[in-house]
């Protein structure tokens, strides 16, 4: 019988890709009718490229990507830069692979044609699934249609609001942090040239934070800027916002940001909640990956990078075909476990970071720039994360 996977985002697609790759036979059941071009930028560190090259998709990711040469702090008043860290070439010599920015969609289009030139009837759309059962010998998935489907194990990667992990783990522990993020994307050829530069900026400012990068070879602008506000409280990649609204939420900010904010073309607007992880993911023949499993904060940009390296640690564990299929998902869980929730850990931290009251005023933010950004502690609070080799770990 096939492995279940629930929903076609970015991490069930990679799990469907390396387990086809590696001779399973998979089927993937999403609830969208269509797989639309949705949401904005990602960004993927060597952690997630090394994965996805191993898939064989590096030529594909190459057409639509952008590797940006470095990343830079910017302060949210004077815009007085600092260089972050090198990325482009010195990085991906580093990290045995590149650190590259891409749009949700670009990244889903190229795990949707590799899923399909295995399988072309992989991905079953308009697929909403509603729980499962587990008799111990197979599972039975139910669709909102009624229809039962058969497998041998059930992978949940149905995101942030999953179905699947509230019937294994029960209720969510979602809180909300205070935090708005607004998300856009701007033609690049709608902005003063010096926005061009292929860098990576992290703009910090007392109470918000604005990252920006490239995409799509860049011909498109990514903003993203979180500030502390708590009259909204919707978790969603889809909730519309105005330009007007999104620029008042920055009051004297640097020109350079409200040149921004002017040119987005749909602001969007995502509370941001925070979730502990569970103490484990996998029960019996189901277990969940991505967001379902450990959804993060987007503060160390490791959300999709961790569904990635979900994807590939899962395929290798289903692969060690002499063991029994719980006790695959099992070791699948204890090596996954401990690295995601020290993942999500880690962002809830950075978020602090990002929005000390320190940031303030020009002279106090250039000492505490220089105390939390200097080479030895980004090194410290970086390297971990991207030499982490999901092809190679330990299973
Ligand atoms: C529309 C959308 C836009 C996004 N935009 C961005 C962005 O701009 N930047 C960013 O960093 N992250 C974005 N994300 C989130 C990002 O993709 C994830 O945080 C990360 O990639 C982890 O991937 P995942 O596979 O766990 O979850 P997701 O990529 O969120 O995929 C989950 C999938 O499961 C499907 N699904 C959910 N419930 C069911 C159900 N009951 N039955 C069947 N299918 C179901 C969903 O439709 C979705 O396709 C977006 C997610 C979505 C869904």
């Amino acid at each position: 019988m096939p492995i279940l996977i629930v929903g076609a985002g970015i991490g069930g697609l990679t799990a469907a890709l390396a387990l086809l790759q590696r001779g399973h036979d998979v089927e993937v059941y999403e609830q969208a009718e269509q797989l639309g071009e949705l949401g904005a930028g990602v960004q993927i560190s060597a952690n997630g490229s090394r994965v996805l090259f191993a898939l064989g998709l590096e030529a594909a990711l190459r057409e639509v990507w952008c590797e940006p040469a470095g990343k830079e702090i910017r302060l949210w008043n004077t815009g007085e830069t600092w260089k972050l860290f090198d990325l482009g070439a010195e990085s991906a010599a580093r990290y045995g692979a590149p650190y590259f920015m891409i749009h949700r969609g670009d990244l889903h289009q190229v795990l949707i044609d590799a899923v399909r030139a295995l399988k072309p009837d992989a991905i079953r759309l308009g697929a909403r699934c509603t729980g499962f059962e587990d008799d111990g010998r197979s599972v039975t998935l139910h669709l909102a249609n009624g229809e039962p489907i058969n497998g041998d194990a059930l992978i949940a990667a149905d995101g942030v609001h999953s179905v699947i992990r509230k019937q294994l783990f029960g209720g969510d522990t979602a809180q909300f942090t205070g935090c708005v993020a607004w998300r856009g994307l701007i033609p690049v050829a709608k902005l003063p040239p010096r926005f061009a530069r292929n860098v990576g900026v992290n703009w910090v400012g007392p109470g918000g934070h604005v990252i920006n990068y490239l995409l799509r070879r860049g011909e498109l602008f990514n903003f993203v800027g979180i500030v502390e506000r708590s009259d909204w409280r919707v978790e969603s990649w889809t909730d519309k916002g105005t330009r007007e609204e999104c620029a008042a939420d920055f009051p004297g900010w640097h020109e350079d940001i409200h040149e921004l904010i002017r040119n987005i073309e749909q602001p969007y607007k995502w509370a941001l909640l925070s979730r502990d992880t569970f103490g484990r993911y996998t029960i019996g023949r189901a277990t969940l990956v991505g967001d379902a499993a450990h959804a993060t904060l987007p503060m160390l940009a490791q959300g999709a990078n961790m569904a990635i390296e979900d994807g590939m640690v899962l395929a290798r564990c289903m692969s060690l075909t002499e063991l029994p299929i719980a006790v695959r998902l099992e070791r699948y869980n204890v090596v996954r476990h401990d690295r995601t929730r020290k993942l999500v850990q880690g962002a809830a931290e950075m978020a602090k970071r990002f929005h000390n009251p320190a940031l303030a005023e020009a002279a106090g933010a250039k000492a505490y720039v220089d105390a939390q950004w200097n080479e030895t502690t980004v090194k410290q609070r970086y390297d971990w994360i991207f030499e982490y080799d999901a092809t190679t770990v330990a299973i």
